[in-house]
């Protein structure tokens, strides 16, 4: 086998952040006693505001603070709720995240099967207390070999100093070992391609790459990810 070390994404990777995006959401709403106010459009509302946070977070242009909060004030003004505070809705938000887990499917199977064959991590943008959660109510931090989460590094994936500090407390130094598997071109791909490391897309829906990334497999289930190690040998 080729590699060595696996580098895993975990929201829409390993997890279905929808998922648990959508229990937060109401969960929280609940919490303010707002039981009736969440549907789908506003789901889908939310999940647009978050995404082009995100993206400006990878961007540069936005900290995670302001991410954090800032995509529930626009939320919140986007339907006028006054009664609530966008950063105490947040917090409440925040926990419930890491509570409410679901599998990508084969996510588990796969790590499991690949456990002992090769060193695997979790590279993740996401808040450090509420991927610890989450990664360890699903036992994914039981098969990994560490969890290397942005805030802890404070530089965001595809910043190549997230992956020079990743590269800098695993074992294997030849980086043609390592393989990033990702469902994001902006941040798992991207920053494969920033740090040299070989990418492969986790890729569900079939779509397609721009030309300016660099992907040397493009699956759309995780279970092909042993025919590609295979290949590899
Ligand atoms: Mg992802």
């Amino acid at each position: 086998m080729k590699y060595t070390t696996i580098l895993w994404d975990a929201d829409n990777t390993l997890l279905d952040f929808g998922y648990s995006m959508r229990m937060a959401l109401q969960a929280a709403f609940v919490h303010f006693g707002m039981d009736d106010f969440l549907d789908d459009e506003k789901i889908m509302a939310y999940d647009k505001i978050n995404n082009s946070w995100w993206k400006r977070l990878e961007l540069g242009e936005v900290t995670k603070a302001e991410l954090l909060n800032g995509r529930f004030v626009d939320f919140f003004r986007m339907y006028g709720i006054n009664d609530v505070k966008p950063e105490m809705y947040r917090e409440v938000f925040q926990v419930e995240l890491g509570r409410h887990y679901s599998y990508i499917p084969g996510s588990k199977e796969v790590c499991q099967a690949l456990q002992g064959k090769v060193k695997q991590y979790v590279i993740t943008n996401g808040v450090t207390a509420t991927q610890h959660s989450k990664l360890s109510a699903s036992g994914f931090s039981d098969i990994m070999d560490g969890i290397f989460i942005s805030e802890q590094i404070g530089v965001n994936k595809p910043g190549k100093g997230f992956f020079d500090a990743v590269f800098a407390q695993i074992p294997e130094k030849d980086l043609s070992k390592i393989l990033v598997v990702g469902d994001s071109l902006t941040s798992d791909i991207k920053g494969a391609n920033n740090a040299g490391v070989d990418a492969c897309w986790f890729n569900p829906d079939g779509r397609s790459a721009g030309e300016e990334y660099r992907i040397i497999a493009d699956i759309q289930r995780l279970e092909q990810l042993f025919d590609m190690l295979k290949m590899e040998k």
